[in-house]
């Protein structure tokens, strides 16, 4: 049984309440590790770190930040495949998928905002207030850390998602308390001592694990905590805002999604078919950004439906350590719990499996046989307004329906609370730009799907969330501008 710790002002210590949690391995159902169930003591402790390390750490060079962020990323590469496995074994998600997706991603986003932290610079205006002698302003803007922040991180990209909150935090110059979710603790304990490795000074970040309603609410009730950036689902979103919102805090929230996947009569179906597949169920579909909801073109519905679903039919669902798994495990017994009472209730509300390997026994070898598995399940026949095409299922369950024309499709897709990303496939151009007018979501991508640049804000719109993380609007959430004004003779 390994021991996750948390990390705080750069040691290791278990919770000061002595109690533990287990971490589940969802491929076996069982017990692997352990990881403190922190309470709001473990949080004053680790924000009273954060707070003693925030006037050094804000006064260090932004080269200097630069350098250990760069380093960091380093020490992730090296420590790349001990890192994937480590993610897979925690989430289940096949370890392939976290070799070239989580780990690469959590080590280019040190490195980007490593760049970003000598790069980035404000505005200055000059301005003529005429006058006889002649006069001018000079408008310039400071922007400077808020200080100590707090960072919530679910469970589907653990590494990934924490990594893209701590590197802008500390580039711009503030010390953070993290928690990451209690179900995938691993890779952000292996952060820590990465982050020590790296030189980071202690304190400047914090990790404690434990639950949302007693670490999480814990740290977001915080009075010294200035910032919080959480990304989860979207009911959380409006309880973290209910505590933090008349506190005046800061908020960035990336929230849930039941994204659009739009594929017109003139779609490139050899690149529409396998990337909609790609959409539907990457991670067994648990990323916020999976296209869930299907819209396809009346005309070329039933042969798009029959590619898509042989795809389906072919993928491999199995230990998510063995080569050649397209889909791991659920993340846990309540998801797989959730998932199936999803299909549940799409099977009453009229809904038709349209993938004969849904109904297939799993094999599954016998280190799996208590593992949260769950084979895609491919839905036709669902209304627009049926729960299984409104909420977010956030699991291996996709449904397929046509649609008639350009304005149907749009109706379609922005007609839920829901508003993260959509992808639009169609040879013509014109269509897509116009689609991405009118479609509410805050990314939109034409002919591909998941092309991340870390330049790009990145949020949603509608119940999907408030604000922008991402490149220069990453470091506008973490710093406070402030505008000064020299009134000067010409
Ligand atoms: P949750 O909202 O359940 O949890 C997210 C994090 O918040 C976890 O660390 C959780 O802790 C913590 N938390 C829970 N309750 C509180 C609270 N009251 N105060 C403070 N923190 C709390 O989401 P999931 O982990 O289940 O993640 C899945 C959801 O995340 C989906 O809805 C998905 O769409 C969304 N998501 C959105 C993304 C985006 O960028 N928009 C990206 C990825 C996921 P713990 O789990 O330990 O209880």
């Amino acid at each position: 049984m390994k021991t996750i710790l948390n990390f705080i002002g750069g040691s290791f210590t278990p919770s000061l309440g002595g109690r533990w949690l287990d971490d589940i391995e969802p491929a076996t159902g069982l017990a692997y590790a352990r990881l403190p169930d922190s309470n709001a003591m473990d949080v004053d402790q680790a924000v009273a770190s954060a707070s003693a390390a925030f006037d050094g750490w804000s006064r260090t060079l932004a080269s200097e930040r630069s350098k250990l962020l760069a380093r960091a990323a380093a020490l992730i590469d090296e420590r790349a495949e001990e890192l994937a496995r480590a993610e897979s074994i925690d989430s289940g998600k096949p370890l392939a998928l976290a070799r070239v997706m989580d780990i690469p991603r959590a080590s280019a986003n040190f490195r980007f905002f490593a760049s970003l932290a000598e790069q980035w610079g404000s505005q200055s205006y000059s301005q003529a207030l005429g006058g006889a002698p002649a006069e001018a302003a000079l408008h310039y803007t400071l922007r400077s850390p808020l200080g100590v922040v707090g960072l919530i991180s679910p469970w589907n990209l653990p590494i990934y998602l924490l990594s893209w909150k701590i590197a802008p935090a500390i580039a711009a110059g503030n010390t953070c308390v993290c928690k990451p979710s209690e179900e995938t603790p691993m890779t952000a304990f292996l952060l820590s001592e990465i982050l020590r490795d790296a030189g980071i000074p202690p304190g400047v970040v914090n990790i404690v694990h434990g639950t949302g309603a007693s670490a999480g609410a814990a740290l977001v009730a915080h009075p010294k905590v200035k910032a919080i950036s959480f990304t989860g689902g979207t009911s959380t979103g409006a309880t973290i805002s209910r505590v933090a919102a008349p506190m005046f805090k800061k908020l960035s929230l990336e929230l849930g999604g039941k994204n659009p996947t739009l594929v017109f009569e003139d779609a490139d179906l050899d690149v529409a078919v396998p990337q909609a597949v790609r959409a539907a169920f990457t991670n067994q579909g648990q990323v916020c950004l999976c296209g869930s909801r299907v819209y396809v073109s009346r005309g070329i519905e039933g042969e798009f439906t029959r590619r898509f679903v042989e795809l389906v039919d072919r993928m491999v669902v199995g230990d998510p350590l063995e080569a050649g798994t397209d889909q791991g495990a659920l993340v846990s017994r309540a998801h797989l719990e959730k998932v199936r009472a999803c299909v549940k209730t799409a099977l009453e509300e009229g809904g038709r499996v349209l993938n004969a390997s849904a109904q297939n026994p799993l094999e599954l070898p016998p280190r799996c046989a208590g593992g949260f598995f769950h084979r895609p399940v491919v839905l036709g026949g669902l209304g627009a307004a049926s729960r299984t095409q409104q909420e977010e299922i956030f699991g291996p369950v996709v449904t397929i329906t046509p649609f008639e024309n350009e304005r149907e499709a749009l109706e379609l897709a922005n007609g839920v609370r829901y508003g993260l990303a959509a992808s639009v496939w169609t040879r013509d151009l014109s269509r897509g730009h116009r689609m991405a007018e009118h479609l509410q979501a805050g990314l939109v991508w034409i002919n591909c799907w998941l092309v991340r640049d870390l330049r790009v804000p990145f949020g949603g719109v509608k119940d999907s969330g408030v604000g922008r993380e991402g490149g220069e609007d990453a470091m506008r959430f973490f710093t406070e501008p402030r505008s000064v004004c020299v009134k000067y003779a010409l």
